[in-house]
């Protein structure tokens, strides 16, 4: 299995490339969806530590599946509280857009 940080980046870029490709109104299924996906992503991600502090973050912060950039933000506070507790720089939500959908300017 790959190690934990190979397995840690390619999962934010698929979740953050959902988060880019979901609707901005979406439909009530299609949020209903999005909401499933994401509980159900919490109890099969296959590192146990993560996946126990990612559901306890779930239960605090419950996810905002009203629209793409409404699920973008939530996406980037979720991966912010991991940056944190890795020690990691946090990221500028309001800036989640411009590194997963639609591109750096400069
Ligand atoms: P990553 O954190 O993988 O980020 C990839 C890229 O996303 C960055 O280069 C940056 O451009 C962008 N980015 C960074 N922060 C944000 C943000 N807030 N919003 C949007 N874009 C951003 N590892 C552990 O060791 N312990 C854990 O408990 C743990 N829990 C995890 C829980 C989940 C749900 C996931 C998906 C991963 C978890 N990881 C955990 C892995 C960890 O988050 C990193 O993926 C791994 O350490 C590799 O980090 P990285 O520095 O390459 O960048």
């Amino acid at each position: 299995p790959p190690d934990v940080e190979t397995l840690g980046r390619g999962t934010w870029t698929l979740l953050h490339s959902i988060a880019a490709s979901y609707p901005e109104s979406p439909s009530t299924s299609q949020q209903s969806d999005l909401l499933s996906f994401v509980k159900l992503f919490s109890k099969l991600y296959p590192c146990w530590v993560c996946a126990e502090d990612f559901k306890t973050y779930l239960g605090k912060e419950v996810p905002r599946v009203g629209s793409g950039d409404e699920f973008g933000k939530w996406l980037c506070g979720a991966h912010n509280d991991v940056n944190r507790k890795l020690g990691k720089p946090e990221f500028d939500c309001s800036r989640w857009q411009e590194r997963w959908r639609t591109g750096w300017k400069d």
